[in-house]
């Protein structure tokens, strides 16, 4: 249910109501709109009757049931969309964010110019695994602690803040000390203990898209970090398994409008593992900015050939700096800008 306040409803009339709530078993959640106020509240709703309860007080506008089966993560409880703010940058409400960088950390060299060439090419947000999750336990499982060095001193080169991967509980503390963003990958995303423990933190996430989940799926994972009270969080639209052979994933643009759609969570593409082909990273790219993605992540690397994982779909350097600029050539049309 949604509590909609009357404008101009006091701190101590919000209050008044999150009290109420609370004491009927709910969890309460508070949006402050630039009009209104309104209240989640969170829980089952065949046990108490809120109408008669909240709905009476004189300073409640109306009680409106939210038909989805994702709550927070719906528009219907914001209705503006959620910007996030992380170094400076922001992410959602009409600015396109490039996020870019190596599939995984490999050295201090090659992490560090990566991330001077992302940043020159006009990318704000430096990606890079640490903690790989790899089909095989032969593959490169990733650098793991010294990685997450390695990517924070290519922060204090470059200015860049960082995104990247918890694979489990275990290593989430570790993570988070050192990214800004932490990335849930497409194979965690409904490892529900994972996303509850991101939930507690107070750091936006980057919740990846299952390769075999639905929209629908993805908005109620989101759910479980918005339930513990963390807002921010990202979605990545990275592709869905399909039975086309040509590329590795097939990429669901049409995720992009239908989650913009219904919730007020900035979304980004992954056109990189959503094709798993270089010559496929620019055209997805620009198609997804036109479909209405707020931004894109994508790997970069400067020697894909040599990549110790994803160098098939890792674009180069010089690639990443023709995508911004064919960017900037279309943003204009959409009315949006780097
Ligand atoms: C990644 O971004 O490095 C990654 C492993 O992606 P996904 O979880 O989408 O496969
Ligand atoms: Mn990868």
């Amino acid at each position: 249910m949604i509590i909609v306040l009357r404008s101009g409803a006091s701190e101590q009339e919000i209050e008044e109501v999150a009290r109420r709530l609370r004491i009927m078993g709910f969890g309460v959640h508070i949006s402050r709109g630039v009009e209104r106020t309104i209240i989640g509240a969170i829980g089952d709703e065949r046990k108490a009757n809120i109408e008669e309860k909240i709905g009476v007080l004189p300073f409640v506008e109306k009680v409106v049931p939210i038909l989805t089966p994702y709550k927070l993560s719906s528009r219907e409880f914001r209705g503006q969309d959620t910007v996030i703010e992380v170094g400076g940058v922001r992410i959602g409400g009409g600015k396109i964010t490039i996020m870019a960088g190596p599939c995984a950390v490999e050295s201090e060299e090659q992490i560090v110019y990566t991330a001077q060439k992302v940043k020159e090419a006009g990318g704000h947000i430096l990606r890079g695994g640490a903690f790989k999750p790899r089909t095989s336990p032969y593959s490169f499982q990733g650098l793991g602690k010294e990685g997450l060095k390695l990517l924070a001193k290519a922060r204090e080169e470059t200015g860049l803040p960082v995104v990247t991967e918890a694979l489990g509980i275990e290593e989430l503390e570790l993570v988070a000390e050192y990214a800004d963003i932490i990335q849930i990958g497409a194979r965690n995303m409904q490892n529900f203990r994972l996303l509850e423990a991101v939930g507690k933190l107070r750091k936006p996430v980057l919740l990846k898209r299952g390769m075999m989940s639905t929209i629908e799926e993805l908005l109620m994972s989101a759910e479980y970090i918005l339930a513990q009270g963390n807002y921010q969080v990202i979605l990545c639209e990275r592709g869905i398994r399909t039975f086309e052979p040509s590329t590795r994933n097939t990429l669901d643009l049409s995720s992009v409008p239908i989650i913009k759609k219904q919730s007020h969570l900035p979304v980004v593409v992954d056109p990189s593992h959503g094709t798993g082909r270089s010559d496929l990273v620019i055209p997805m790219s620009l198609a997804a900015i036109v479909a209405g993605a707020d931004g894109l992540l994508v790997e970069v690397h400067p020697n894909p050939i040599e990549a110790l994982s994803d160098g098939p779909q890792s674009i180069t350097p010089e690639m990443f700096a023709e995508l911004v600029n064919h960017l900037r050539r279309i943003l204009p049309v959409l009315g949006k800008e780097l």
